[in-house]
């Protein structure tokens, strides 16, 4: 059998190492007779893969004290609401524009107060990220909101914005723990953990202590504070989801970290951008400055090749390579999981397929 890479953008292919971990643990987690799925969100058992994840989230991104780490539901698109919700002082939220999530976090923005967006990139259709050094944001923003990455265009931010005494909130859903990242430098960081974390059904918001109740007029389930208190599990939490995560953590963790991890992404990135450099017959129109490391996208000279391509990969084993209905072409998400074997082959049979269709 042809050996599968998943170059899916969300939910997204993990270690094989940590699903055979689960495969292993699934009937009788840890000698105790009983499964993750079944057992109680107050138990020991518990407790422990709660406890544990969370260190690991502190220990990889060395996480400064004075920030909380939680596991919510909801996914980003919750963060999109629960953000303005929980950071509403003077009501005025500075936004860059970099993509349709981004969007959708001004326009759920929007239901809580004044939203500037500062800076787009829709002018170009979303290849590029905006220079920083040339936005003017709000003296009296609450927050500077970003997409750090945006999954669906295949950019990412190099550099972040920094205005005194105005909180940086991040939706990290698509880069967190690929790469090094300075938490003190920002208020929120938030996740869906379907793409480098682990499974779909939690999101990881890191925060800090003094953004956990701006706003008291929250409902309790979407305050910050609530999940803090309750060291996330205010509610019943979504215990596989979570023990997912920690197994994903733990690996990346024998990986040799973030460091060791995104010396690999920056490796696996680049032999595909290489590769799209060099060719005559494929296309990325990224701006090279704003390239994610993350998800890759590229077109062939045409809509039907492109379909072509997308179909001949997908019989070889090299599955949802199609990029988004909104933008067309291919995109390969190539998370933390991905190994590079991956993209050798991937590489390969775009050559091939190149030569076959008139490129060289
Ligand atoms: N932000 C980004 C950057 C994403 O890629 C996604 C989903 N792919 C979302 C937000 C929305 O996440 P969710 O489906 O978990 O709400």
């Amino acid at each position: 059998m042809n050996e599968i890479y998943n170059f899916s953008a969300g939910p997204a292919t993990l270690a094989d190492t940590v699903l055979k971990t689960a495969q292993e643990e699934l009937l009788n987690y840890k000698g105790s007779g009983m499964s993750v799925l079944e057992i109680s969100h107050r138990s020991a058992l518990y407790t422990e893969i709660n406890e544990t994840a969370q260190n690991l989230m502190r220990e990889l991104l060395n996480i400064p004290d004075g920030y909380q780490v939680l596991f919510l539901q909801g996914g980003a698109s919750q963060q999109f609401a629960m953000v303005p919700m929980n950071l509403s002082k003077n009501k005025k939220f500075d936004y860059i524009e970099t993509g349709s999530f981004s969007k959708k976090a001004i326009a759920e923005a929007k239901n809580f107060g004044d939203v500037t967006v500062v800076a787009s990139s829709s002018d170009k259709n979303y290849t590029y990220i905006p220079k920083i050094s040339d936005i003017e944001f709000s003296k009296d923003a609450d927050y500077i909101h970003i997409t750090s990455n945006n999954t669906i265009f295949g950019t990412k931010f190099y550099e972040y914005p920094e205005v005194e005494g105005v909180e940086l909130v991040a939706d990290m859903s698509s880069n967190i723990l690929s790469e090094p990242l300075d938490v003190s430098k920002f208020g929120i960081i938030y996740a869906g953990a379907q793409k480098n974390l682990g499974p779909s059904g939690v999101t990881v918001v890191i925060v800090k202590d003094e953004l956990l109740d701006v706003n008291e007029n929250v409902a309790n389930i979407f305050k910050y504070k609530s999940h803090a208190v309750a060291s996330s599990a205010y509610n019943t939490p979504p215990v596989y989801s979570i023990y997912i995560l920690k197994l994903t953590l733990e690996y990346i963790k024998s990986l040799g970290g973030v460091e060791a991890v995104n010396k690999l992404n920056v490796e696996k990135a680049g032999m595909l951008y290489d590769y799209l450099d060099n060719s005559d017959f494929y296309t990325n129109s990224v701006e090279v400055e704003s390239r994610s490391i993350m998800n890759v996208v590229f077109t062939t000279p045409s809509k039907e090749l492109d379909a072509e391509f997308v179909k001949g990969a997908e019989e070889i084993g090299l599955k949802f390579l199609k990029g988004h209905r909104s933008v067309g072409g291919m995109r390969a998400s190539i998370y933390n999981a991905m190994p590079k074997a991956g993209i050798i082959k991937l590489i390969d049979y775009m050559d091939q397929f190149a030569k076959e269709n008139g490129g060289k």
